[in-house]
């Protein structure tokens, strides 16, 4: 027998109108490039992505059609999320620092029909044009110098049309087209460390039901009463969803556009009093160093949430024991939209001494409901739940992909659906997932497998070291040896042979680094991930020692 509820879709400008019409005064700020800070709202966001889906449609953009974006994360970034979403348009986040090739590649399968970009990546656009079915760009930012048009291939050229001027001639009223919750309503790619970039196709409802899990308490836990800063850009997984999260709630949302960097990112939390922050651990090696060399301290700041690669245990305690902060940890990926796990700790927990709780937390945590996770060896076998068994992570659920857009590569989904993370990783009695590695960044030393992470994790606990990348190159003996990298804090002298005591003193002996080498920085990619495979490149041929300075 069938329940007798109304089957009403779940559309993402329902989300938009209702936080408009419950929470329409709530406010949105943006910090655009090179503009004063924008002060909006909810009610005024719905009706400029109203005016916007005009815009586009006058622009000839129909339900289906994938529009493209180049930006940072802006007001005006959040209403084409909105506008393309709401007229059952797609909205394709680029991410601006790959490769002109890339961005022509990706916008030419994703045939995008139209461009967003901020004025300082025009440029980039100028790829997306030169890779297909481009129209006319819009800059959302900046005044327009020169011709107002991108070239394209050809030898012909589109146009280049301001952001402001296309919303100021349309009305603001507009009845949201109902379809299918099923329909897409998101695009964004992989970035392509291991291969090709490949497309991730959301869909409004695998949005909705994925902010509802990312607001509940546990998670990121966010209220209306909340002011939320993702500090993850919009390009990558859409700002893990936020922005959903915080219409869902009504939450004040804070959106930095490019200010990411320690100081910066430190004036904006304190000058919108942000209680919750999100972002990659190599954005808080910034904040935390800028605060520990300024004294400054963010006493709204409640929780970071920690994700996107592993989040050490010096820097949970770091931000819990020194700046009052808590830390949740949480795992995901392009392809689960991107939440699976979030290490916050139960309430058996309550009386853990300081040590174990951080270690508890510097595990990427349990599934939320909506993702249901297993381990499996080699053979497809299901690996025991005792914390020790290593198996590679498995997931299935609704904001799960159920493959990549216009990409028949086999081998992502076994025949129950399942999504092999690439990831490898241990579950516990109580359900926490502890990742010991990517598959690819696992070192294979004389036999034995060595953790990046864990590796890394241990080379922070000294204080004198900042950042740290392990790496395995190839060696004709061992077939890798282990390379650590290590960024030195500060005023710190950064001294090899106390790091390797210390490593000697709590690894196993093959997971000591064959070598150590002190740089000044790491490469990152554009969404603030240490890029391993450029470090493997850049050190592939290195046999003499380095000299730590
Ligand atoms: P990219 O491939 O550019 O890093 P994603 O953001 O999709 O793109 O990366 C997802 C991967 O990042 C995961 O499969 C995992 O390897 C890693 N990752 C994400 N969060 C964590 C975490 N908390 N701890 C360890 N690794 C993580």
């Amino acid at each position: 027998m069938l329940g007798l509820m109304m089957e009403r879709p779940l559309l993402l400008s329902g989300l938009l109108e209702h936080a408009a019409s419950v929470h329409g005064d709530r406010e949105i700020v943006s910090y655009p490039a090179d503009e004063p800070v924008y002060r909006g709202d909810y009610g005024k966001t719905a009706a400029r992505s109203r005016r916007l889906a005009n815009a586009m449609r006058g622009l000839g953009v129909h339900a289906g059609d994938r529009v493209a974006t180049l930006a940072c994360s802006t007001h005006r970034h959040l209403e084409i999320f909105y506008a393309a979403a709401g007229i059952g348009a797609i909205c394709h986040t680029i991410n601006p620092r790959l490769h002109a090739e890339q961005i022509a590649f990706i916008a030419a399968q994703a045939e995008d029909v139209l461009v967003f970009a901020d004025a300082a990546f025009v440029v980039q656009a100028e790829a997306a044009v030169r890779g297909g079915q481009v129209r006319a760009v819009v800059q959302l930012d900046g005044g327009i110098a020169g011709p107002a048009v991108v070239p394209a291939a050809n030898g012909g050229s589109v146009p280049l049309l301001p952001y402001e001027a296309l919303l100021a001639g349309q009305a603001d009223v507009l009845s949201w087209p109902e379809f299918d919750e099923n329909t897409a309503a998101g695009l964004c790619y992989t970035s392509g460390t291991t291969g090709k970039p490949r497309g991730v196709l959301y869909s409004h409802r695998s949005q909705i039901l994925h902010a509802f899990a990312v607001a509940l308490p546990d998670v990121a836990g966010i209220s209306e009463a909340d002011s939320v800063l993702p500090a993850a850009p919009m390009f990558h997984v859409q700002s893990w969803g936020i922005p959903y999260a915080a219409t869902l709630a009504g939450a004040r949302l804070v959106l930095p556009g490019p200010r990411l960097h320690g100081a910066a990112l430190a004036e904006v939390i304190a000058a919108e009093g942000v209680t919750i922050a999100l972002g990659v651990p190599t954005l808080w090696v910034g904040l935390i160093r800028y605060l520990r060399s300024t004294g400054q301290r963010l006493p709204t700041l409640r929780r970071v949430i920690v994700g996107g690669a592993a989040c050490p245990p010096s820097m949970i305690t770091a931000f819990q024991q020194e700046f009052g902060i808590e830390v949740r940890h949480a795992w995901g990926m392009t392809e689960m939209s991107p939440l699976g796990t979030i290490a916050t700790p139960c309430a058996k927990h309550g009386g853990l001494p300081e040590e174990a709780r951080t270690r508890l937390q510097a595990k990427q945590g349990r599934p939320v409901f909506g993702v249901e996770i297993r381990i499996e060896d080699e053979a497809g076998r299901p690996v025991p739940h005792d914390g020790r068994s290593i198996g590679e992570v498995k997931v299935r659920g609704p904001w799960v992909c159920s493959g990549y857009y216009r990409c028949d590569e086999p081998g992502t989904h076994d025949a129950e659906g399942w999504f092999a993370t690439g990831d490898l990783g241990t579950i516990d009695e109580d359900g926490f997932v502890h990742i010991t590695d990517r598959r690819k960044d696992l070192i294979k030393f004389a036999g034995e497998w060595i953790s990046s992470i864990e590796v890394e994790s241990l080379a922070m606990e000294n204080p004198a070291v900042m950042q740290a990348a392990a790496i395995g190159i190839p060696d004709e003996k061992w077939g890798e040896k282990l390379l650590l990298l290590v960024v030195p804090s500060p005023g710190s002298t950064m001294r090899e042979d106390e790091l390797l005591a210390l490593c000697r003193a709590r690894l196993a002996k093959w997971s000591v680094p064959t070598r150590i080498i002190c740089v000044a920085s790491l490469p990152t990619s554009a969404t603030g991930k240490v890029q391993k495979n450029v470090l493997r490149a850049q050190y592939a041929r290195c046999t003499p020692a380095v000299p730590l300075g």
